[in-house]
């Protein structure tokens, strides 16, 4: 696991006492802060603490009930010996005998051996609550009323006993009974050390603590190799993504787990797309360089065909001098055409949107090709089913409709017709262009958006077409939100509609 990066370790300044140590408070944060990011650490620490934890509270728990479980047994037994003392002291009539020490000499013996024993002290208190023994012999004919000695004569036998952890004893209380009045006439207080008890305990808590260390040890080595086998798949992940970062643009594998395999999959989706995206810039390119050649070509074989001719006539010279205008012509428009793209492409949200005319705008574009129309013959009307006002950016759209318009024109039969109509809804306006051309084969209606795609080059090229007319309609209606579709029947004509929000929301 790296738990330390370099530049985590912040750049020393000055070596004065203060930014010394507050280089190292802040390298220390660095450190701890770029630790905490790591998946790897935290997944160690879960381990750690979720095992380590309830190991500390189990140790807590044995050394409470061992503690417990001894101090009751202690009692217990002394509890049984207090009983069996307090009968003798009954039948032998102790306190009525305690001003008379000689008949009473053999159960003080006794009373003195039995706290000997089990290292304590055993008072005698009468009903009067005088200590008539305390085989400590301090306490002897003082008076207690301790809460203990007033339960016991209230209560009687009692199981209770009073546990002084601090001081280390344990206190309880015995009745001793009148035998014919069966009434409580003495109580025997004992209290009993429980060092040797705490000693034990105190033994068995060092043990569970070398437990407690070890089993820590133990559970930190297995939580950094569990946390390292867990994150396994994302380390072949990291390793996937650095290969692919190297240029290798094969598809990433990584089916160890379900979340590396989605990332995965998401990562190859995108790759995928690039790839597409790097093919087609390269067909674009191969294409522009191919689209800007065929003129230059052209002119070069019209150039060349002149010298060699040495002395022709000035009528075969101004033939090709002007084919060779045609051919830079062609090529200007490709580069007009392209720039524009290139600009499309660049300033992808920047339009001049403004509120316009639309049945104007149409009829003055129509107004433009009419000429072009009419030297072959063919008839364009436009048909405004009501007026119309958008946000478009006028000039944009304006080379929208002459491009559609122009070539509904260009690939149109002598004699045709070209009508143009344009209606709305609520939401959008509607601009139809229907021709009665050569229409398009069924399998190249979806390209014809296509860059410098043509259905048939040699007529595209005859009409001065680049084949970038249609990619950059479509361009411009998209920046307005828009959509624009073809449909054709091949011989008969293609109709293309253009449909824009009537506001442009930005
Ligand atoms: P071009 O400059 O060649 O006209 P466009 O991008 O405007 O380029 O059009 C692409 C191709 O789509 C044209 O070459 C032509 O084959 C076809 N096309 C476009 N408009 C029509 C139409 N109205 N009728 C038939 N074919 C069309």
């Amino acid at each position: 696991m790296q738990f330390f990066k370099k530049n985590h370790w912040k750049e020393k300044k000055e070596d004065t006492p203060e930014s010394m140590f507050q280089y190292h408070v802040d390298s220390i944060r660095g450190v701890f802060r770029y630790n905490l990011k790591s998946f790897r650490v935290w997944i160690f620490l879960l381990i750690v603490i979720l095992a380590w934890v309830p190991f500390l509270f189990l140790n807590e728990y044995i050394i409470s009930q061992t503690r417990t479980l001894q101090v009751e047994q202690q009692v217990e037994e002394l509890q049984y010996q207090g009983m069996a003392l307090s009968r003798q002291m009954s039948r032998s009539v102790y306190l009525e005998n305690v001003e008379m020490p000689g008949l009473n000499a053999t159960l003080n013996a006794e009373i003195n051996l039995l706290a000997d024993i089990y290292d304590g002290r055993i008072l005698v208190v009468n009903e009067s609550f005088r200590i008539v023994k305390d085989t400590y012999s301090t306490d002897t004919d003082k008076y207690t009323i301790s809460r203990e000695v007033l339960n016991c004569f209230k209560k009687g036998e009692d199981s209770r006993y009073e546990y002084y952890k601090e001081g280390q004893y344990v206190e309880f209380t015995v009745p001793i009974y009148d035998q014919a009045l069966k009434e409580i006439k003495g109580v025997l207080v004992f209290s009993t050390s429980t060092r040797n008890i705490e000693t034990m305990v105190e033994e068995q808590k060092r043990k569970l603590q070398i437990m407690e260390v070890a089993v820590c040890i133990l559970l930190s080595v297995i939580a950094f190799f569990a946390s390292g086998i867990l994150l396994r798949p994302f380390k072949k992940l990291e390793n996937e993504l650095n290969r692919a970062n190297q240029g290798d643009m094969d598809p990433i594998q990584v089916p160890d787990c379900q979340e590396t395999e989605r990332i995965a999959a998401v990562y190859n989706e995108s790759l995928l797309r690039l790839k597409h995206l790097d093919e087609s810039r390269q067909e674009f390119v191969s294409n522009v360089s191919h689209e800007l050649k065929t003129p230059i070509t052209s002119i070069r074989i019209l150039a060349d065909s002149l010298i060699s001719m040495g002395e022709a006539p000035v009528e075969l010279y101004r033939e090709f001098m002007e084919d060779i205008s045609n051919e830079i012509d062609r090529e200007s428009r490709i580069i007009d055409d392209l720039l524009e793209m290139v600009r499309l492409d660049r300033t992808k949200a920047e339009l001049s949107v403004q509120r316009v005319n639309m049945n104007d705008l149409l009829e003055s574009v129509l107004k433009r090709l009419k000429g072009t129309a009419e030297k072959r013959n063919i008839v364009v009307t436009l048909e405004c089913m009501r007026p119309v006002v958008a946000d478009v950016d006028e000039l944009k759209f304006t080379r929208v409709i002459t491009n559609l318009v122009e070539n509904a024109i260009k690939y149109n039969r002598d004699s045709g017709s070209v009508t143009v109509s344009l209606n709305a809804d609520q939401t959008y306006f509607y601009v139809k262009i229907v021709d009665t051309g050569v229409g398009i084969p069924d399998d190249e209606v979806g390209k014809v958006f296509e860059r410098f795609y043509r259905v048939d080059k040699a007529r595209s090229r005859e009409t001065g077409g680049t084949g970038l007319g249609l990619a950059i309609c479509k361009d411009i209606v998209q920046l307005h939100h828009g959509v624009i579709r073809v449909s054709s029947d091949f011989g008969v004509g293609t109709t293309f509609v253009v449909r824009i929000p009537l506001v442009y929301i930005p």
